[in-house]
């Protein structure tokens, strides 16, 4: 099938053209970019042209940040594309609805993909926890902002979520593999003076059967990166760390791949699968949790943050 990918930056370029060139079931047929092109791929800087002159495309791929980002998903759908849509699905849960429902009347699959839940060990930490009682989860993600988002203004921009830009891949892994909805109860938000969004976040969870959960995001941390969940059962404690590419069971290991390995592939295979059997994936809980906890959390100013 022939795809479109949008916004040629930093994750269409690191993993969404290896991703679709390695893949059996895509082709990359065209890009839209005010400043970023593919090298051999026919180049658009503006979605409405694109739409217009290659009717042959008949789905869209949006890695652009948050905020830009319904205009272009509408206007792929009222143009009766397919759409796949990079984390988090839009700036707004109503702006996701509303892309939802656009979809759904047309008959069109959209996508709201969460890359970590792809991560190689998540599926076998759901399985493992499946039947435990889970006494308490932690989380612990922190790593370099400016390893990660070099120069990006956007981030640090309302709707760009700051940390939990980040944060909300640990928050999709954590709705993932625990059988039991959770809430946000609490929020502390470290906000450096010269920003709108949070470089910290401290933040505790409802469990509806009394498990302490709770996260700490920080964007601070140079050197070795942390992206670890930590669950603690009546029977065992399951760590995943690198961001889900491995777990340790009471200090037994499985898993060895890099972070983000494989994770990408397997969303272009969910999308080939969702458009052929013409159906949808939007599952919001992750950025409920983000934003429920910058609707509750405590503002604390913060060190200036320069790039
Ligand atoms: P990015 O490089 O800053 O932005 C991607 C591209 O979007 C830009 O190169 C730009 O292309 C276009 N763009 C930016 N602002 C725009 C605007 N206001 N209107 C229209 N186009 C705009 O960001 P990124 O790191 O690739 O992140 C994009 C999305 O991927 C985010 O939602 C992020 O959460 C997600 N993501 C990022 C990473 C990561 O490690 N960085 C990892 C996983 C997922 P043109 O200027 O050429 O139009």
């Amino acid at each position: 099938m022939k795809i479109a990918l949008v916004g040629i930056g930093k994750i269409a370029v690191d993993q969404h053209v290896p991703a679709i060139s390695g893949s059996a079931d895509w082709e990359l047929a065209a890009t839209v970019s005010r400043h970023g092109t593919v090298d051999g791929v026919e180049a658009f800087a503006d979605m409405a042209e694109m739409l217009e002159a290659r009717s042959d495309i008949r789905v869209v791929s949006l890695c652009l940040p948050p905020v830009p980002r319904f205009e272009y998903a509408m206007q792929a759908l009222k143009a009766g594309r397919q759409v796949m849509l990079e984390k988090p699905p839009g700036a707004t849960i109503a702006e996701c609805h509303a892309l939802e429902a656009a979809a759904r009347d047309a008959g069109l699959s959209i996508y709201a993909t969460w890359h970590s839940r792809h991560a190689d060990m998540v599926a076998a930490a759901k399985a493992w926890l499946a039947d435990k009682e889970l006494l308490s989860l932690t989380v612990t993600w922190k790593e370099d902002v400016r390893r990660w988002h070099p120069g990006q203004a956007w981030i640090w921009e309302p709707g760009g979520l700051g940390v939990f830009d980040p944060g909300i891949n640990a928050l999709s892994i954590v709705t993932e593999i625990l059988p039991d909805d959770i809430h946000v109860t609490k929020a502390e938000l470290d906000i450096p003076t010269n920003c709108q969004t949070p470089i910290g976040a401290h933040i505790a969870f409802h469990h509806p059967k009394g498990a302490q959960v709770s996260a700490v995001f920080d964007w601070r941390q140079e050197g070795d990166q942390t992206w670890e969940i930590e669950a603690v059962t009546e029977v065992g404690t399951l760590k995943l760390s690198d961001g889900g590419a491995v777990m340790e069971v009471d200090g037994m290991r499985t898993g060895d791949a890099a972070p983000l390995g494989g994770e990408y592939p397997r969303l272009y295979d969910r999308m080939a699968q969702l458009v052929r059997k013409g159906e949808i994936d939007m599952d919001l809980r992750p950025m409920t949790l983000a934003t429920d906890a910058l609707a509750l959390g405590r503002r604390n100013p913060t060190d200036p943050f320069f790039d």
